[in-house]
């Protein structure tokens, strides 16, 4: 196994453009695990499967293939060879993800598949579990917060990218919710782990907190 850097933190609070960045600087593969989930409730959606119907929707996981590219520099994402890098950030996925990452099987299969993804590389992953759940034993854990009117800020500018124009209160309701269904849940729940160092990106400059990052890796101690 190589060495991991794990990124955990709440929608908005800087972790995928920090990650990428992090990833680039140190020449590791980048993983994101929020995708994983956003393309199992986007093919939930495609089949019209309720989310409540936990046997059905863990069916649609673990018989679809995740795959990840970098093309010009963008990052995209691949279930079953199509690119569903802009549908998986729609609202309609924002909506039904959080739901949808309650399931334990549908957890525990992207779990192992983002455990098999590191296997033989030195990754930088993201996601909400991942110092916690998926690797436990992580050499560097980072864990980023932002104050949640920055964080909807921020999710403004997302969704432009996909053509979506959204009213700032109902994004800051959107992420309040999706905070409450994600550290509350039973199974691998939102949370700090216990030796991750806290980066609060409220007022940080980004391009401070890659070169923090990068600079703590390569030195190799926290
Ligand atoms: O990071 P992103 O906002 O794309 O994640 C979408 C959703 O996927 C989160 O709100 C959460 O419900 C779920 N997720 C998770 N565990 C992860 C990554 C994402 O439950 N490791």
């Amino acid at each position: 196994m190589g060495t991991i850097v794990a990124i955990d933190g709440p929608a908005g609070s800087g972790k995928s453009s920090t990650a990428k960045l992090v990833a680039k600087g140190l020449g590791f593969v980048y993983i994101d695990t929020g995708a994983m989930y956003r393309a199992v409730t986007l093919q939930t959606i495609k089949k019209n499967i309720d989310v409540k119907n936990i046997d059905e929707v863990t069916k649609v996981a673990t018989e679809m293939n995740i795959e990840f590219k970098w093309i010009d520099g963008e990052h995209h994402t691949f279930v079953d060879g199509e690119d569903v890098s802009r549908k998986i950030r729609t609202t309609e996925v924002a909506e039904l993800v959080s739901p949808v990452s309650t399931i334990p099987a549908v957890r525990e299969y992207l779990a192992e598949l983002q455990r098999k993804m590191a296997k033989e590389d030195n990754v930088v992953m993201e996601g909400r579990d991942i110092g916690t759940n998926v690797f436990p034993e992580a050499e560097f854990k980072i864990f980023m917060k932002a104050d949640v009117r920055v964080r909807a800020q921020r999710r403004i500018a997302d969704y432009q990218k996909v053509g979506q124009e959204i009213d700032f209160e109902q994004i800051v309701e959107e992420l309040k919710r999706r905070d409450k269904i994600d550290s509350s849940r039973k199974h691998s729940p939102l949370k700090k782990a216990d030796d991750a160092i806290e980066i609060d990106t409220t007022c940080l400059k980004f391009e401070e907190q890659v070169e923090k990052i990068i600079k703590i890796v390569k030195e190799g101690s926290f």
